[in-house]
């Protein structure tokens, strides 16, 4: 539910979905009300290559909770997958990566990089879908933690059975080298990491049973990415959309594994004088700038400077003297397991 969180607000959602529409197993209404159920502010859904449930009107508010339509294309390999809202149609088939990407760039359309780093092979029935040309330019964000492609790379023909019965319990969190990448990308411009679920509910076959792994509500328990508004969720839809839409561009944003804590309240500040900025946010320069975070609980925190470690600390309040320009952002772990994962500060860079 959306929280009020000092003078912002926090909105908590999912993002990558399917329905019966391309290969997932539930339709949009029995998703969405698993996922009104699960407490989830907003849900946006993802296709493959189709736009028809955006188009017979299915965008809108599922009770308190608002489900945005858009589509998931991948190139005629069936790699670089890439989630797509707002664009004015599905992109011809045939188009190669670096086409899609233009055209939903030139569109002016919200797009992610979905699940970029698998790279999986210990079952030959589950290949990697992994991004292959990183030439590309202009996209909103990239999927930094996929929760179906974190449990894939995972999984072996012996742990199979018990990976299906606990899918949030492996969980760890975005690999080394996608943050990696994504740091050198924040570098030079803005780049949002989010949370993917990328529910399906598929059935799968784990030994004599078989067993619909990750029912949505898993899911919908587990990945969230949250957005920080200035203001409330407008009730309007075409309002809401551009507040949720604005959000991630501007990487507004932070993401949890709630199976660890509830993070609503997670805060992440940069102050100097009288300004006071969330994720996302930029600073002039470091003179006097301070960076404060506070945990709903304790846990041990990572502060992350241009891709280095420069703190860690176990507590729930930190207060970090920033000595060095450049981009900040905040990891959270209790334990082995990744529970919060900031956006970026900008200090003194555009
Ligand atoms: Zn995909
Ligand atoms: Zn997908």
């Amino acid at each position: 539910m959306a929280k009020k969180v000092g003078d912002w607000y926090n909105y908590s959602g999912a993002i990558h979905m399917h329905t019966t529409e391309s290969d997932g197993t539930k339709s949009l209404e029995e998703v969405a009300e698993i996922g009104q159920k699960c407490g989830l502010d907003f849900m946006l859904f993802t296709d493959h290559m189709t736009l028809e449930l955006r188009k017979s009107g299915k965008e809108g508010f599922y009770g308190k909770t608002l489900v945005l339509i858009g589509y998931e294309h991948n190139d005629p390999d069936d790699k670089n997958h890439f989630l797509i809202f707002e664009s004015p149609q599905v992109y011809p088939e045939e188009m190669l990566v670096k086409e899609y990407v233009s055209a939903a760039v030139s569109d002016k359309s919200i797009n992610f990089l979905a699940h970029p780093d698998e790279i999986r092979k210990t079952l030959i029935e589950y290949p990697p879908y992994p991004w292959t040309d990183w030439s590309v330019e202009g996209f909103t964000g990239i999927e930094l933690w996929n929760h179906m492609s974190e449990w894939m790379e995972k999984l072996t023909r012996y742990n199979k059975l018990l990976m299906t019965f606990s899918p949030r319990k492996s969980m760890v969190g975005p690999t080394a080298r996608i943050l990696k990448k994504w740091d050198e990308l924040n570098l030079k411009r803005k780049v949002v990491g989010i949370a993917g679920v990328d529910a399906h509910a598929f059935p799968v076959k784990a030994g004599p049973f078989t067993v619909e792994i990750f029912p949505y509500k898993v899911h919908f328990r587990a990945l969230r990415s949250h957005v920080i508004l200035p203001h409330p969720l407008s009730e309007e839809l075409e309002q809401a959309k551009w507040q949720i839409y604005d959000a991630l561009r501007d990487c507004r944003v932070f993401l949890s594994n709630m199976r660890w804590g509830e993070a609503d309240s997670f805060e992440f500040y940069g102050i100097q004088g009288s300004s006071r900025v969330v994720c996302g946010g930029s600073l002039e320069s470091a003179d006097n700038a301070k960076l404060q975070i506070k945990l709903p609980e304790k846990a041990l925190i990572k502060l992350i400077h241009n891709g280095n470690t420069v703190l860690t600390a176990d507590t729930d309040n930190l207060e970090y003297s920033v000595k060095e320009k450049g981009i900040y952002r905040v990891e959270a772990w209790k334990g082995s397991r990744g529970w919060i994962f900031s956006n970026h500060i900008r200090i003194g860079i555009s």
